[in-house]
């Protein structure tokens, strides 16, 4: 029978993808051996790591003037490396904080901060119990920081953040759970960082695009792995990269490419979330508890009006082959994350779902 996968992360993949990778798992491109096996520095495996840039490239319209870097640890390394690679000689950065994960990120910034000072600025009210994003206006001169970091899709609380900010500073976006699900303006950004773990393959890879003029910011002592410039300067083989994911990866942008990009994509992704929240809003048995303009289009939260049924909410969902809709351990209640690969038909399998199991518990 058909399986949903809703989890936050690591993902489902893409199904055409998935059975792709089965199939010449074992013998990639006539070798006899597994991409896994072969080396990093042999031609095949640098045709696929330059074809898979270019990809993505022309996926997110990404200028020239911007690096991009398959780098190791995730979304967590990011959080380090951007302070490593651009607070040294006692730089400031302001953190906006709409959520767990731009805290989180904020909190690893203060604990490798040393000389250096990071500010944070709360972005999220409470406006009658529903979370609202509140957008101060960010004014300042453009050498009082050196980056802004925001998180534009907080995984964890559902919230998203559609319009992009101006800023004097440079902005360094965690597009972890977002990058590709609509179209956004490189040229506006310093600095975008990704796990891949949710819209482009495995975990443990993490795709970097970095403003070339950001390398020349003043460093902290760190690890060579994690530097931007000795990665940029060896096109991300300095170590030896995560040629598994990257080649999944390269994989996921072909099959992206082949449904006509970004902008198709965000076209379908609109209608998964819509129909969702539709069904939400329409039944009392749910709630939402995120302000319209900034309820998440990849991770939908929603809480059942009577917790005490959300242990058979999730058994049913689950024999029912809606697999992972449990929210996340800190906010509780429920969460489906319609990532890229998500089809139509699985949010629709939700919702009969839903609307359902409401009517036999109402
Ligand atoms: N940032 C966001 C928005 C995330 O959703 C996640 C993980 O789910 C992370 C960062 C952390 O990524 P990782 O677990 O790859 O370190």
């Amino acid at each position: 029978s058909v399986k949903y996968n809703f989890c936050a992360g690591p993902a489902m993949l893409p199904p055409p993808v998935m059975a792709k990778a089965q199939q010449e798992l074992l013998d990639w491109n006539g070798l006899g051996v597994s991409v896994m096996e072969i080396s990093h520095r042999s031609s095949e495996f640098i045709a696929l790591a330059k074809q898979a840039e270019a990809d993505l490239r022309e996926l997110m319209s990404i200028p020239d003037n911007y690096h991009v870097l398959f780098m190791h640890g995730g979304g967590r390394g990011q959080f380090a490396a951007v302070v490593n690679n651009f607070l040294g000689d006692k730089g400031r950065a302001l953190y906006l904080v709409s959520g767990q994960w731009s805290k989180s990120a904020m909190e690893e910034a203060r604990k490798l901060a040393g000389d250096c000072q990071i500010d944070a600025l709360n972005i999220v009210e409470n406006i009658n119990g529903i979370n609202t994003v509140v957008m101060p206006a960010l004014k300042g001169s453009g050498d009082e920081y050196r980056y802004l970091h925001y998180c534009p899709n907080e995984t964890v609380d559902g919230i998203e953040i559609f319009d992009e900010i101006t800023s004097p500073w440079p902005i360094v976006a965690d597009l972890s759970s977002t990058i590709m699900s609509r179209e956004l303006d490189v040229s506006r950004y310093g600095l975008i960082y990704a796990g891949a773990q949710k819209n482009i393959g495995p975990s443990g890879l993490a795709i970097v695009i970095v403003r070339k003029d950001m390398l020349e910011l003043p460093q902290m002592p760190q690890a060579s792995i994690m530097d931007y410039r000795l990665c940029a300067e060896h096109d991300s083989m300095f170590n030896t990269p995560p040629t598994f994911a990257w080649y999944l990866a390269a994989e996921v942008f072909t099959w992206l490419k082949g449904i006509g990009g970004v902008k198709a994509m965000e076209a379908i992704n609109k209608e998964k979330a819509a129909r969702l929240y539709a069904c939400i809003d329409k039944l009392d048995f749910y709630r939402n508890g995120v302000a319209v303009a900034n309820r998440s289009r990849m991770n939908v939260t929603f809480q059942l009006a009577d917790e005490s049924l959300d242990k058979a909410f999730l058994t049913e969902a689950e024999a029912k082959g809606l697999l992972a809709l449990k929210g996340h351990r800190i906010v509780g209640g429920m969460r489906a994350s319609l990532y890229n690969a998500m089809p139509l038909d699985g949010v629709d399998a939700l919702v009969t779902f839903m609307e359902e199991f409401a009517a036999r518990h109402a």
